[in-house]
Parts: C-alpha cells; structure tokens; sequence
C-alpha cells in the first residue's frame, strides 16, 4: 500500500495550506473568544474551491477523493478545528450521502449548491435521548399527500440555523425502530423548521452547534432521501465517511499544537539554553510527532479505501479513535511543553486542548468505535 501523495494532491495540500494561513489562522483565536461564526469563512472556502472536494464536476464538485477532503480537513483544522468541523460536517454529513443516495434531481439541487459552496449544509441525527442509540430517535415523519409532516428535535446540530439544507433523520415507522428510520432533506426557510437553543460549547467555539425543532414542519416527499425504511443505512454510510473527517481533524489539531510547542522549546532558555536542547523535551516532541504520524497513516488509510469504494467502516473507525486519543495526549502535552503560558489563553494551544475533545465524542463516541472495531475483530 502506498499513502504517499500523488503531485496534485500535494499542490492541493500547499494551496490549502497557505489558504489556512491567510483566511483561517488570523481570527481563529477572537472568534473562538467571541464563540462567533463568522459566514464569510465558509464562503471564501466556495471561492476557492474547497467546499465540495470529493464530488465531481457535474455536481459543482472538484472531482477529487475522500483523500482530497481528509487533507482539507487537517490542514484547515491545523490552525482553526472550528473551521475545520464546519467543513468535514458540510462534506461528509451532509453533501456526501446526498451525493450517494440522492436521486439525480435531488443532486443538481441539493448536491450541486453545497458543493460549489453556494449553500452550507447541517445534519441533525442526535437528540435529547438518543446520541449512540441512533435507532431509538423520537421525530417522527407522517406521510400526508405529497409531503411528510415531521414533529422532534435534534439536538447539537454543527452548523445549524447558519445553514441552508439540512440531512434529518425521523422515524416513519416508531415500531420498527432501526428498520423504520428514514432521511429527509430540508431546507432553512420550511414551514415548521426553527432553531432552538444554540449551545455554549468547551471548544471548537467558533462553530455553531444548535437545536432543530420541527413543529408540524411540512416536507415534500420529493425531498425523501432513499427509501422508508433505508435513514438508519444511510446514517451509518455517511457516518463511516464522517469518522475519517473527524480523524483528519484530530490529525490536524495534533499537528498545529505540536508546531506551537516547537517554536516555544526554541524560543525559551532555561540556564542560557533553548528549553529544545534538553533530551526530555526533545523526547516529549518525539513521541508527538510519532504518535501524530501513526494516526495520520490510519487516516489517510481509511481515506484511501473510501476513494477505491473498498470496505472502510472498521478502518474509520480505527483512524478516529487513534487520531482522536493521539489529539487529546498531544495537545496536552504541548501545553506542558508552553508550562504556564500553556495555561493562559492568549497561547494557541489552549484552545486546540479544548478543541481535542470533541473528536473523542462527536460522530459516535470512542466508546462506541471500539464496539465496532471488536465487532469486527471478533469476526475475523
Ligand atoms: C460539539 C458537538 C457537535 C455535535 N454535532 C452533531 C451534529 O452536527 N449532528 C448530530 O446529529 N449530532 C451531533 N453531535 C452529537 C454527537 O454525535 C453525540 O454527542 C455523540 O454521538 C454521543 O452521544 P450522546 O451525547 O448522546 O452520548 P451517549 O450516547 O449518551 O454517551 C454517554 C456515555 O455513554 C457511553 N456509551 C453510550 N453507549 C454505550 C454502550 N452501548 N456501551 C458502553 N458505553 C456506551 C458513551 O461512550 C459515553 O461515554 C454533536 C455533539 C457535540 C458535543
């Protein structure tokens, strides 16, 4: 197996690299402070390109791969994981399953503006009572003539109420739990749709999570995303995909945090030397950048079998919990490296500690991955 990356790819992760850098990484830092979402990010993502990476052309896509979105993700996530969870959640939760399940009509409305950059997407899958148990959600979608009526709430919905089209999960048949499950597309503006509560969150602060409250919301059939019955196979496709999004976010967080703790051990003297000739600092950013590399071959890994339509779900889930742990000890580790500047929150780092956490929880948590990935051992 090779991972290394083709030429385009590594023009692609320069260009996304130097757009972090002078669109992304100068606000990160107040408008995690302010927790603000700032729009014009996402839309300077559309202009230039990156919005919808792994679809082809026909649909506004850049006829890349899951390779292509993972980099993005991580290089994005390297300076900003708000930024970089606003995207993987745009392309992998959202555009992507409209992409997979979506009928031809549904892709040149929905798939088309979301990957162009146009429309920015949410899902809503977990609710007040149900997160890991995804079968046992309590929306309910009623057919009614051409349309469905939906009742329920999501809950934490990333990018809700700043987005234009929304992937739902309800349940059109409650008795049949994860056989009766059903995706619907909606679009900000329906009758019934509203927010509800936005969430004041530990990281990723600049990123909005928010309530989806459907009160008699009327969707049109037409907008049913594969067949009844078929939400909770659908769910699950889009949240293998969603895992490596998050594995790359974890990969990038890791990166940015151990960088900042580089430039610290440089800059810092301790008896008239640089804190990074000491053995026990350079040790600590060995194992960093080892622990980093290992989670980043996963990733691509999982990435790579995704873009060659080879089975995927036990190798995303390898990726997120390794990336994810890998994320949460390193970025720890950089703020020991920063000591009590590592502390405050004018350094970096403390923001990408707090960031680290969700990829231990968001799209199913650890957990859960380590269920699935035994599930599979157990079967081998
Ligand atoms: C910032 C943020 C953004 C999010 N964005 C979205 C979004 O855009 N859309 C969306 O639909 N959801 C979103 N989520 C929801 C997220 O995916 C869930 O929070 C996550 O899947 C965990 O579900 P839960 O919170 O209900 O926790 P629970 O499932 O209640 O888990 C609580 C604890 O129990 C453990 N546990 C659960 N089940 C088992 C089991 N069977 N065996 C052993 N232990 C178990 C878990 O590992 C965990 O430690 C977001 C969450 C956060 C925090």
């Amino acid at each position: 197996m090779d991972f290394s990356l083709t030429d385009a790819q590594r023009a692609l992760q320069q260009d996304l690299r130097a757009f972090a850098a002078r669109e992304v990484a100068p606000t990160a830092a107040a408008r995690d402070e302010d927790e603000r979402f700032d729009p014009t990010i996402f839309r300077a993502i559309g202009a230039a390109g990156f919005a919808g990476l792994p679809f082809p052309g026909q649909y506004g896509g850049a006829g890349g791969d899951a390779v292509s979105s993972a980099l993005a993700t991580e290089e994005l996530s390297r300076v900003c994981a708000a930024t970089g969870i606003m995207l993987s959640t745009h392309v992998s939760l959202v555009a992507w399953p409209v992409f997979r399940f979506g009928t031809d009509e549904q892709k040149r409305a929905f798939l088309a503006p979301l990957a162009s950059g146009e429309k920015l997407g949410a899902y809503g899958l977990s609710e007040p009572d149900s997160g890991g148990d995804d079968a046992g959600i309590q929306t309910t979608a009623v057919r009614r003539g051409d349309d469905y009526l939906l009742q329920g709430a999501k809950v934490f919905s990333i990018n809700g109420g700043e987005a234009d089209i929304y992937v739902v999960y309800a349940a059109t048949d409650p008795t049949q739990r994860s056989r009766g499950m059903t995706a619907f597309i909606l679009e900000k503006g329906m009758p019934g749709l509203r927010f509800g509560k936005t969430e004041r969150k530990m990281g990723v602060r600049s990123a909005v999570a928010a309530e989806l409250v459907f009160e008699d919301c009327v969707v049109p059939a037409a907008n049913r995303l594969g067949a009844e019955g078929e939400g909770l196979k659908i769910a699950l496709a889009a949240l293998d995909g969603g895992r490596t999004g998050i594995a790359a976010l974890a990969v990038g967080i890791a990166q940015g945090a151990l960088e900042e703790a580089l430039a610290h051990a440089r800059g810092r003297t301790h008896f008239n030397r640089p804190l990074l000739d000491f053995q026990t600092t350079q040790f600590k950013l060995a194992d960093m950048q080892t622990e980093i590399e290992a989670a980043r071959l996963l990733t691509r890994r999982a990435a790579w079998l995704e873009a060659r339509a080879a089975p995927y779900t036990r190798a995303s889930a390898m990726a997120k919990v390794m990336a994810s742990d890998v994320a949460m000890r390193v970025t720890t580790e950089a703020v020991q490296i920063l000591g009590g500047y590592g502390y405050m929150r004018d350094r970096p780092v403390e923001r990408m500690m707090r960031d680290a956490k969700i990829t231990q929880i968001y799209g199913g948590t650890n957990e859960v991955q380590r269920m699935v990935i035994a599930r599979h051992v157990l079967a081998e």
